[in-house]
């Protein structure tokens, strides 16, 4: 079956949906039809790819049962990348799942029909581990962690990495650390170059070779509905995330 990735980190601001469309995107434009599921209320992946975040079907209708994740599925401007985009309404999700029986299975089983399609989906899980980012661990195969070099940045990873542990035992025996992933670093301080080398000791194995730098035509790509690959193919940020991209698909 075509692996599903989540992109998650309790923490907001650490890259998570950055990472999510950017990968996405230079996964499609080397050749794979991909998907790209929204599954953060805030809906700024939708947004990155220049979709509104207003429109129906989406995530909520489909977790709710009022749609098929097929007719939900959008394309975007990246040829290749289709988009199950969010909705704020998806914020109800948090109260209405943990009342239903069995509700962790939802977006996996809403996925089933359509994910042979994809030879890659790719989850932007919300900053929070609860009942939406537990949905995207329970139907992923493998979880991208993006973490960002400044201090602090090992507070909340062991936590999340127990998280992932007991979802393993409990509700995904598939489920499998990818990666961590450096982000927003800044080569030229020294407290970026202590955070990547504090992180590597740690996690020895876990982190990608790739680290992704402060850039601004990253953060200036969303304003434009586009990924970086697309708005800048040039930049520094493009150049990173093919380079993950490719690291993210030997690591098989
Ligand atoms: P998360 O999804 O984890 O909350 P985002 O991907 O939305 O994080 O990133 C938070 C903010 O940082 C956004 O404004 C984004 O544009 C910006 N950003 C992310 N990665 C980079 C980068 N490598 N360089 C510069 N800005 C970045
Ligand atoms: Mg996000």
């Amino acid at each position: 079956m075509s692996p599903v990735y989540a992109i998650a980190n309790q923490k907001g601001g650490v890259g998570k949906t950055t990472t999510t469309v950017n990968v996405a995107a230079c996964i499609a434009e080397a050749g794979y039809d991909t998907l790209l599921v929204d599954i953060d209320p805030q809906a700024n992946a939708t947004v990155a790819l220049g979709l509104p975040k207003d429109g129906e079907p989406n995530v909520y209708t489909v977790l709710s049962g009022d749609a098929a994740a097929e007719d939900a599925v959008v394309p975007t401007a990246v040829d290749r990348l289709q988009v199950l985009p969010s909705s704020p309404d998806l914020a109800g999700a948090n109260v209405e799942l943990p009342r239903q029986p069995g509700s962790e299975r939802r977006l996996r089983d809403a996925l089933a029909p359509i994910r042979d399609r994809f030879a890659y989906t790719l989850l932007d899980c919300p900053p929070s581990l609860g009942p939406l980012t537990v949905n995207a661990l329970v139907a992923a195969d493998r979880v991208i962690v993006p973490v960002q070099t400044e201090y602090f940045a090992l507070e909340g990873l062991a936590g999340l990495l127990d998280t992932l542990a007991l979802i393993q035992r409990e509700l995904n025996p598939r489920l499998t650390v990818a990666g961590m992933l450096l982000t927003m670093h800044d080569g030229r301080t020294r407290l970026a170059r202590d955070v990547e080398r504090e992180v590597r000791e740690h996690f020895p194995s876990l982190v990608f070779d790739t680290v992704i730098p402060r850039n601004v035509r990253i953060s200036e790509a969303p304003s434009y509905g586009r990924p970086v690959t697309h708005y800048d193919p040039q930049c520094a940020g493009a150049d990173a995330y093919f380079e993950l991209a490719k690291e993210v698909a030997a690591r098989g």
